[in-house]
């Protein structure tokens, strides 16, 4: 492909585009393909000869997009939803076309620089301590992949700090301590690593919240029995109910054990820090006080297209000491001299990807006032699905919705449905699933089931960036029709 190819390819693309956001809303959010759809469509191998473009672009309409989930669907309200917005789309655009690896400041200064800024333009838009700026010159922040690749790279830093500092101690001691509700990013450091993970419970009664308590009666356990715990993997808004581990319960602990690392992974909410409202439920004055490293993702309710997970840590030392391997090929006069931050040494991988250009993008083009718009918006949206919700009666809320995320199920409580008895919590488990089974036969919403304390529930997050209330009221009506037809399922 020529340069005037691609001209007239890419504004085909760009046109093409925006149909398909035109049309969006009359789509079904999930495909309707069956397993192995692709391979019995593609040839079973690449063409000899080269094709023409036109036809690959019509392919990509053909073949790919009917096999698409389409997250941005206005009704699609499962996992968390990926805000992304167009700006974000043209960042990755134009990062792609001078595709250059920037895994140092000289391999490509413009990289290295705009990243150093918007993370400290991101850092002051949630309120995170000044110590946690680039500017700061011991802190800092870098955009990472994914919160898990953040979660990884916390373990690997906290791992070789505390080694340092015990170098007696054997890695088998060594334990990664999480929740029942962390995300599957704990126990997947832990596989990676080859390191113990313990997962300390937490109860319906505190929403799902660590407690100091419960953290500071593991440390002690775990010293009288040898073990080394180093890190606490924090969470705050879990997956399955936004629940917000109690950072500030959490520092008054780690004060006493100095060699606890405190990552917090707020991949889903930290951004909504952004708004002063919701600091203090979510505990940013303890996060800046006792947090070693922090972590949310833009891609997630951010606006920024994925993936943009955005990662801070309190000393970059603790990275630097752990990941920099520099061979001769990789030194540069500016690395060597220290006047520049080498984002090679902050991550797993060598190359990395020019994500900042699309937080930069993002961020001028709504504003802190517009990203916050967005972000009071979604949560709006959840509150009126939760009190929808709440005046049901078929369906209950089973916890107090969280920011943008609800939980509930189908509670047949009221006597019109000629529910007498309460039912046990296995009989309204089943039901439950019958439930989640015809809500996910279909095609025009989706949502994820969820098990709270045992109990089958569904979680319903708002985040899609063309989610309107007109959807959450559809929504709303479709679930609770959907639940109807479960209970008369059931009961035949
Ligand atoms: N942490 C939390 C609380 C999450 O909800 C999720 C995903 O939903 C993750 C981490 C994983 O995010 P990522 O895909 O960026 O690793």
């Amino acid at each position: 492909m020529d340069i005037e190819q691609f001209r007239k390819a890419g504004y085909q693309a760009i046109d093409r585009i925006c149909d398909y956001y035109y049309t969006l809303q009359d789509k079904s959010v999930v495909s309707s393909v069956k397993p192995g759809y692709l391979r019995d469509s593609l040839p079973v191998e690449a063409p000899e000869a080269g094709e023409d473009f036109q036809k690959i672009a019509d392919d990509y309409q053909k073949f790919i997009i009917p096999g698409l989930t389409h997250w941005q669907h206005p009704s699609f309200f499962a996992f968390f939803p990926t805000g992304c917005t167009f700006e974000g789309m043209l960042a990755d655009l134009y990062a792609s076309s001078t595709m250059n690896p920037g895994f140092n400041w000289a391999c490509s200064p413009a990289c290295t620089e705009l990243e150093a800024v918007m993370m400290d333009w991101a850092a002051k838009l949630l309120g995170l301590s000044p110590e946690f700026l680039n500017t700061s010159g011991i802190g800092g922040g870098s955009m990472q992949s994914t919160a898990s690749d953040s979660a990884l790279i916390a373990v690997v830093a906290a791992r070789s700090l505390y080694q340092r500092r015990h170098p007696s101690v054997t890695q088998s001691s060594l334990v990664i301590y999480t929740t029942t509700q962390t995300h599957s990013l704990g126990l997947k450091a832990g596989l990676i690593l080859g390191l113990s993970v313990r997962a300390l419970e937490v109860t319906w009664e505190d929403k799902f919240s660590l407690r100091g308590e419960t953290l500071r009666k593991a440390l002690e356990g775990d010293e009288r029995e040898g073990k080394k715990p180093f890190i606490l993997l924090a969470t705050v808004g879990t997956t399955s109910s936004g629940a917000i581990d109690n950072v500030s319960e959490i520092g008054a602990v780690t004060k006493d054990y100095p060699d606890l690392w405190v990552h917090v992974d707020a991949a889903w909410a930290g951004v909504a820090l952004s708004c002063p409202e919701y600091r203090e439920t979510l505990h940013l004055n303890a996060i800046n006080e006792h947090a070693h490293s922090f972590c949310t993702n833009f891609h997630k309710w951010g606006l920024t297209n994925f993936d943009a997970s955005t990662l801070w840590v309190r000393d970059r030392k603790y990275l630097t000491d752990a990941l920099d391997v520099t061979p001769p090929f990789l030194r540069s006069a500016e690395g060597d001299a220290g006047t520049v931050i080498d984002y090679r040494n902050w991550h797993l991988a060598l190359g990395r990807r020019f994500r900042s250009l699309k937080l930069w993008f993002v961020l001028r083009s709504f504003g802190a006032e517009g990203f916050r718009d967005y972000i009071r918006r979604t949560i709006n949206l959840n509150n009126i699905f939760a009190s929808l919700v709440s005046a049901s009666s078929v369906l209950s809320l089973m916890t107090a919705p969280s920011l943008a995320l609800s939980v509930f199920r189908l509670d047949p409580k009221s006597a019109s449905l000629n529910s007498t008895k309460a039912l046990s919590p296995e009989t309204l488990n089943d039901l439950n699933r019958i439930y989640y089974a015809r809500i996910s036969a279909r095609k025009d919403i989706l949502l994820t089931q969820t098990v709270l304390n045992g109990a089958v529930c569904i979680r319903f997050a708002v985040g899609a960036a063309r989610t309107e209330e007109v959807h959450i009221r559809k929504a709303y009506q479709l679930l609770s029709e959907e639940g109807k037809l479960a209970l008369e399922e059931w009961t035949k």
